[in-house]
């Protein structure tokens, strides 16, 4: 045995020491800036939609998010109770540091955060038109989408469906498809696109938030199927497959990465996105006119063609004089 062995045997002894204090089960009454270093008080932060003075934009637990952009009451719609999250029975071994099951890991997620996948999904009124909202949960392993979550995420799609609400809309905060699931995690990239297709099948206007990171499966796969892609605040960035550093060892010396390369403004100039907010305190009247407008475009359309089925000759001469 020489001090390197005895060194990693100290640092685990030391990680297990801190396991054993009980975290994340409150949230800290102060929190700091990461951007102007400022320490606000909470009530004061929930009072300002969780922005800092300097306007950079915490997390918002979902729950507050769903309270903030509904009218009053909604219902949740709660995930399918049969779904393995772990079908691999995923095991982290590694000699360096110490080994856990990804189980334990999952339900240490569920412990802290209350939920059983990293969706929160939920159904009611939004101005008086009717949505379903599907918030991820970056605090749920980063805002995973593993093989529960596209049964949760599909589940929701269906009730949209069923019901024939006027608005689907994704808040994204997600890393990306889970990568403990294997092929079962990457499926949900198919039968997530198959949900947004249906949805869209069915006329019903979508909306993407992206609040915070869109990466990996997810970037890759239903965020950018929505009809409106919305950037939360000028704060979103990782709006990307994959990082810096990975894209640039892709791209070798070929290509230079810019600077604002998975940012906000990087992704508005790319066209990847229609608009970037000041701030979040506006997104609820941003989804509202754009679904007003498109709502009330199909109600014109199926008008004129009414319309045209019952007086062909004035239809004509309306066409005519309009075009
Ligand atoms: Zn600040």
């Amino acid at each position: 045995m020489n001090w390197i062995s005895n060194f990693k045997k100290i640092k685990i002894k030391v990680k297990k020491i801190f396991k054993k204090q009980p975290a994340g089960q409150q949230e800290s009454d102060w929190k700091s800036c990461p951007q102007c270093k400022k320490i606000s008080y909470l009530p004061d932060l929930i009072a300002n939609s969780y922005i800092c003075d300097c306007s950079f934009h915490f997390d918002i637990p979902p729950k507050l998010r769903l309270d903030n952009l509904f009218d009053s009451d909604y219902e949740i719609i709660e995930s399918p109770g049969n779904i393995n999250p772990d079908p691999l029975n995923f095991e982290v071994k590694d000699a360096a540091r110490e080994g856990y099951k990804y189980i334990d890991k999952i339900k240490k997620y569920r412990k802290t955060t209350g939920q059983q996948t990293a969706l929160m999904c939920a159904s009611g009124n939004i101005s008086n038109l009717s949505a379903v909202v599907v918030c991820f949960n970056p605090k749920f392993g980063g805002g995973r989408f593993g093989p529960a979550e596209n049964e949760h995420f599909s589940k929701a799609a269906t009730f949209a469906i069923q019901k024939k609400v006027d608005m689907w809309i994704v808040i994204y905060q997600s890393s990306g498809i889970d990568v403990h699931s294997g092929i079962t995690g990457l499926s949900s990239m198919v039968k997530s696109i198959i949900a947004m297709k249906e949805i869209k099948k069915a006329g019903i206007p979508t909306f993407a938030i992206a609040a915070r990171a869109v990466a990996g499966g997810t970037y890759a796969s239903n965020f950018f199927m929505h009809d409106f892609i919305i950037i939360e605040s000028k704060c979103v960035e990782n709006i990307l497959f994959s990082g810096k550093r990975v894209t640039a060892n892709i791209l070798k010396e070929t290509d230079q990465i810019p600077d604002d390369f998975g940012t906000g403004p990087g992704v508005m100039k790319s066209g990847l996105a229609d608009i970037t907010l000041e701030n979040r305190k506006e997104l609820k009247d941003t989804i509202i006119k754009l679904a007003n407008i498109i709502l009330k475009k199909e109600v014109l359309k199926i008008k004129n063609v009414e319309e045209a089925h019952e007086n062909p000759e004035d239809f004509k001469k309306t066409a005519s004089t309009t075009s």
